[in-house]
């Protein structure tokens, strides 16, 4: 997968981690609109991290990165958001959830470049 291609999938998953998250926990379907003002928020801030981010071709994941670009509080809540979100991937959107899953492993095992 090319850096832009990747860029655009962590784009969509995240998007998907914060829908799954905002309907779990905010009661706004009913508005028509995907995400609440706080969800959107910080799914735009995210987005914003991710189209700037400049270890793009060789992140795996934003928690091992030695930039850590998010500031203190929009870090603490995204761990938030994606510990709950994060096992429901597998329900809602299984394919994106197992390529995370993969990466997790091969980060864990070694078996994908450090993060440097
Ligand atoms: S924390 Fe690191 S990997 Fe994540 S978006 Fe920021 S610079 Fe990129
Ligand atoms: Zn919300």
């Amino acid at each position: 997968m090319n850096v832009e291609a990747k860029r655009i999938a962590e784009r969509k998953t995240v998007q998907e981690i914060m829908k799954i998250y905002c309907h779990g926990h905010h009661h706004i379907r009913e508005s028509g609109n995907e995400l609440c003002p706080d969800c959107e928020a910080i799914a735009a801030y995210a987005d914003i991290r991710i189209a700037r981010c400049p270890r793009m071709a060789v992140k795996t994941f934003c928690s091992v990165c030695p930039i850590h670009c998010y500031a203190k509080p929009q870090r603490e809540l995204i761990l938030t958001i994606m510990r709950y979100s994060g096992p429901r991937m597998l329900w809602h959107h299984p394919l994106m959830a197992i390529r995370h899953i993969l990466i997790q492993w091969r980060t864990r095992h070694g078996l994908r470049k450090r993060e440097k």
